[in-house]
């Protein structure tokens, strides 16, 4: 599900925000161009994150309005793709997979929890 675009953007993210996991959501047209929209990590842990329902209502509303589809939540961990206890425990109450991203020197690692809903793209 990442391409070479949304890998790029993930990349650049983590490369900005240092030690700190980001995190955010990936948004398809009906063309299914992915990208990744970042959110602001809200979370007062390290290595953990947290969005806040206003910043992903607001990418929820945008995507109505644009006709695109929220396909994945997406994270960064600073050693690797293996998903937290934590991770777990909300991946179960999330309707959506989850990507764990996790940038190495020789590029961005990725794992994908959960299955797409029926009818996805
Ligand atoms: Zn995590």
């Amino acid at each position: 599900m990442l391409t070479a675009k949304a890998i790029s953007q993930l990349t650049q993210a983590i490369a900005e925000d240092g030690v700190r996991e980001i995190c955010g959501l990936l948004l398809s047209d009906t063309e299914n161009n992915i990208n990744f929209w970042k959110v602001p990590n809200v979370s007062c842990q390290a290595h953990s994150f947290a969005m806040s329902q206003t910043d992903t209502s607001r990418i929820y509303r945008h995507a109505a309005r644009m006709g695109l589809r929220i396909r994945a939540i997406v994270h960064s961990h600073p050693d690797g793709v293996m998903a937290s206890a934590y991770d777990r425990r909300e991946m179960r109450r999330s309707n959506l997979p989850w990507i764990i991203v996790h940038l190495t020197k020789h590029g961005l690692d990725w794992r994908m929890y959960g299955e797409e809903p029926a009818g996805s793209l």
